[in-house]
């Protein structure tokens, strides 16, 4: 049976989550030293990440359909979105990705996306919800770990601050939520260390550096500070 008791400010947790951070970064670190720091890395040691998650436990009340959260802004490192943008792009027909870019800049269009308060009080959705549908993830095998992080105990929390436009303390299993929300962490700090332009940046406004940029990826990874303006906040890791 899960502990939602063992929070992440425990003794144990914390040690628990140290070592998994540690791991992460020297398997990354690694990686990157004997391949290179290019975005097909990336994507290795990501699927590697998200291979190494543990299932949410069943205890969630998460569904296929429900979205309350998709709702929400969505913090990401920049490997992440450089990963999710490549993989997009070759994956995606010339119609889908112009679907999506049209989505992204319309969202993006909409107002201050970077600001959490921007998306709870407009409710506006994120572009890779299929609202058309059935309000599933079109990204769902893609999504960024903050998505995958993200859970519920109870939907009916999650509809409130949906309906309501505010802030509210979603009750969720906090061991699960930051043992998967670290990867991103990881992902930023190790390029940090190589010297890169590296923080949390909001999941669409990069994108939409990437849709209208052809070049950024590549003046990212040679140095350049391209995802300045899609900053949202310093991620520390202690
Ligand atoms: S976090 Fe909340 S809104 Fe999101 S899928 Fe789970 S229950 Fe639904
Ligand atoms: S990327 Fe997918 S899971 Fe994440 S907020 Fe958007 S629709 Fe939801």
């Amino acid at each position: 049976m899960e502990d939602t008791r063992f929070s992440p400010e425990s003794d144990r947790a914390r040690i628990l989550l140290a070592g998994t951070r540690d791991t992460a970064m020297k398997q990354l670190s690694q990686l990157l030293d004997t391949r290179g720091f290019h975005v097909p890395v990336l994507a290795s040691a990501m699927d590697r990440f998200v291979k190494s998650l543990v299932p949410l436990p069943r205890a969630a009340a998460c569904n296929i359909g429900c979205a309350w959260c998709c709702h929400l802004r969505v913090g990401v490192s920049i490997p992440e979105t450089l990963v999710i943008f490549h993989e997009i792009r070759a994956q995606a027909t010339p119609e889908g990705l112009a679907f999506l870019k049209h989505r992204i800049l319309k969202t993006s269009g909409r107002g201050d996306i970077l600001d959490e308060n921007f998306w709870r009080r407009s409710r506006c959705h994120c572009p890779f919800l299929d609202v058309d549908g059935a309000y599933q993830c079109l990204i769902y095998g893609l999504r960024p770990f903050s998505c995958r992080a993200f859970h519920s105990l109870d939907e009916a929390v999650c509809r409130k601050g949906y309906d309501q436009g505010m802030e509210i303390q979603v009750p969720c299993f906090p061991l699960y939520r930051a043992g998967v929300d670290l990867y991103s962490s990881v992902l930023i700090q190790v390029a940090a260390q190589r010297g890169l332009a590296s923080f949390q940046v909001g999941f669409i406004r990069a994108l939409e550096i990437l849709f209208t940029d052809d070049t950024a990826s590549e003046h990212w990874l040679q140095g350049e500070n391209v995802f300045l303006p899609a900053k949202i906040a310093e991620v520390t890791l202690d």
